[in-house]
């Protein structure tokens, strides 16, 4: 039977590129764990976008002085462009600019007001008379209060760290023109998270037994600390989302309210652009669904506590307000498995100090899977981990081209040459010893399956190469090589026990390596691809084009199970399946840093 399962990817803002420290934090974990429950035969959606709102985006267009439309467009194409050479299986990638994505934000909104978990409240904000407009925080600098130091932010200061009340701010001045502004009354909707608390902490006590410890602490542990407060979900600013009010016009809903919003909404999106428009509701209405939410730790609270809030105060009047269905509540997150930081070289990641390795940037000179399989090796799935160079080049070398490409490499072009580009056809009775490897690989599927089921993804990885490191140990007894120049009769188990290990090690690999497992496939024999293909396209509604990314589904049979390869099968030349990098390259790119 199989499940519904929806992998929620993180909104990357659209203001600025992407690193490697993002893509081990959330994008690249979620993309192994939707590969994975496709092998198995699951019904997997995979969504995500571009965060387009905010004022991040809009510092940054008056930085360059464009607009907020260009500066997100710009950023988009670039996460399409990386995705796409990375190979991350979204179903859907699109952004927050669209018309479906505002309806269905909008719909969230007026259902968390139908069911009275919505307040308004009076508050003062700097508002520049010179451009006749409140200012967010980010857009007023002034003296800090804290420290004395005269170039602090609104929201925080640069100096101290601390992060401020920007209302306190001395000597304010506007960002924009340098004006001083003045303190004005202003309005704002708050979402009602201490009427919503009860069902919030139920909701948490019943993920104790399987979350990682980490998330419970900032999720349920805060909660019991110091209960939930209200907080204000729209801000005065014309680039977002307007609040669905009369009369609260030049307003907008809050990025981060509306952000969290897109995993519905593109899963609604996806559904109408595969021609199925209710199917969504296959992941957000059934009970049986699972919904899994792939981030960073810095953004815990929200996908573990205000988005389920949100989720559970919207109730059964999302349904009936969006399109008038009669079905119920929205599933809540089933797992939030949010990953720790990864440094570089030991020091914190930092883009403006361009302290990073940036993902496209990388991929101009290596090939995903090394990528991939360094990020995951090293994922910082329980604590910080650390992007060494050295470290890179040694994985590469001694694990991937040393323990597994080399495996597969050796076996299939020995016997490509020596059985005429064939598996051999006369295989006769395996030996135990044979037997013995094979089934050894094959318990593979249980073991790496568990922890990939488990979000443990370090552990599986580990797990297949450990299993590869055990073929080569039959193949170091069994040297078909020399086994061949006394019985070709034996050589030929031999070579046969390993394909068929390797055939099966190719598809525990292939969520986190890919490229190289296709590769294999192909060399292997196999008509058919493992996985579906990647694409983009240009939609169009009211706010506009929007391009997006999205994924034409493979094989619809499970593949999640042992090597049947056929005696006999015809193979493809192989090639190298990685490349050994030369110990140098540590130090070349160490060069560029900084
Ligand atoms: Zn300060």
């Amino acid at each position: 039977m199989s499940e519904n399962i929806l992998v929620a990817v993180a909104w990357p803002y659209a203001n600025s590129e992407i690193h490697v420290g993002n893509i081990t934090g959330s994008y690249l974990p979620a993309d192994i764990f939707a590969r994975y429950q496709r092998l198995v035969g699951n019904n997997v959606v995979m969504v995500s976008g571009s965060d387009a709102h905010g004022t991040p985006v809009t510092v940054r267009a008056d930085a360059e002085g464009t607009t907020p439309v260009q500066v997100y467009q710009k950023y988009h194409a670039g996460f399409l462009e990386l995705f796409q050479k990375l190979g991350l299986t979204y179903d859907l990638f699109t952004s927050t600019h669209t018309e479906n994505h505002f309806k269905v934000s909008q719909s969230i909104f007026l259902a968390l007001q139908k069911n009275n978990y919505l307040y308004t409240e009076r508050q003062q904000q700097w508002f520049a008379p010179s451009q006749k407009r409140f200012l967010p925080d980010r857009y007023v600098e002034g003296t800090c209060y804290i420290c004395g130091y005269t170039n602090a932010r609104g929201d925080q200061c640069d100096s101290c760290g601390s992060l401020l009340d920007a209302r306190q701010l001395i000597e304010p001045r506007s960002k924009i023109d340098g004006t001083r502004p003045e303190l004005r009354e202003t309005e704002h909707f708050y979402l009602d998270l201490g009427a919503l608390e009860p069902g919030i902490v139920e909701f948490l006590r019943q993920r104790e037994g399987y979350w990682r410890p980490n998330v419970l602490r900032q999720s349920l542990g805060q909660i019991l600390a110091d209960g939930l407060h209200g907080r204000a979900i729209t801000r005065d600013l014309d680039w977002g989302i307007p609040v669905p009010v009369p009369g609260w016009e030049g307003k907008c809903l809050y990025v981060w309210f509306e952000a969290v919003i897109g995993y519905l909404s593109a899963a609604i999106e996806w559904a109408h652009i595969t021609g199925d428009p209710q199917s969504w509701e296959k992941w957000w209405f059934e009970p049986s669904a699972k919904a899994y939410y792939f981030i960073g730790k810095d953004n815990i609270p929200f996908h573990a506590v205000i988005w389920p809030a949100q989720l559970a105060g919207a109730g059964e009047w999302f349904g009936k307000l969006f399109e008038e269905t009669e079905n119920t509540h929205l599933t809540l997150p089933y797992d939030v498995p949010a990953n720790e930081f990864m440094n570089l070289e030991g020091k914190k990641i930092s883009g403006s100090r361009n302290w990073a390795i940036w993902g496209r940037d990388f991929l101009s000179r290596y090939d995903p899977d090394p990528l991939r399989y360094y990020l995951t090796a090293n994922m910082p799935e329980s604590k910080d981990t650390d992007w060494d160079w050295e470290d890179f080049v040694r994985r590469n070398n001694d694990e991937l081209v040393a323990t597994w490409g080399n495996l597969a490499n050796r076996v299939l072009a020995f016997c490509y040459r020596q059985w005429d580009g064939c598996v051999p056809a006369e295989i006769g009775d395996l030996r135990p010893g044979d037997q013995e490897i094979l089934a050894v690989v094959e318990a593979g599927f249980q073991s790496v399956g568990e922890h990939i089921s488990a979000v443990r993804l370090r552990a599986a990885l580990i797990e297949s190469l450990r299993l590869a490191a055990e073929v080569n140990k039959y193949l170091d007894t069994t040297a078909p090589w020399f086994e061949i120049k006394k019985d070709k009769a034996q050589a030929a188990k031999s070579v046969y026990t390993a394909l068929r290990a390797i055939d099966s090690l190719k598809i525990l690999f292939a969520p986190f390596i890919p490229f190289s497992s296709e590769k294999l496939h192909t060399y292997l024999g196999y008509i058919q691809p493992l996985f579906g293909s990647q694409f983009t396209e240009t939609r169009t509604d009211e706010l506009g084009e929007h391009s997006v990314l999205r994924y034409r589904p493979g094989p619809q049979q499970p593949q999640w199970q042992p090597s049947q390869l056929q005696p006999g099968q015809a193979l493809v030349n192989p090639e190298p399946l990685f490349r050994k990098l030369e110990p140098t390259v540590a130090a070349e790119e160490r060069a560029r840093l900084g």
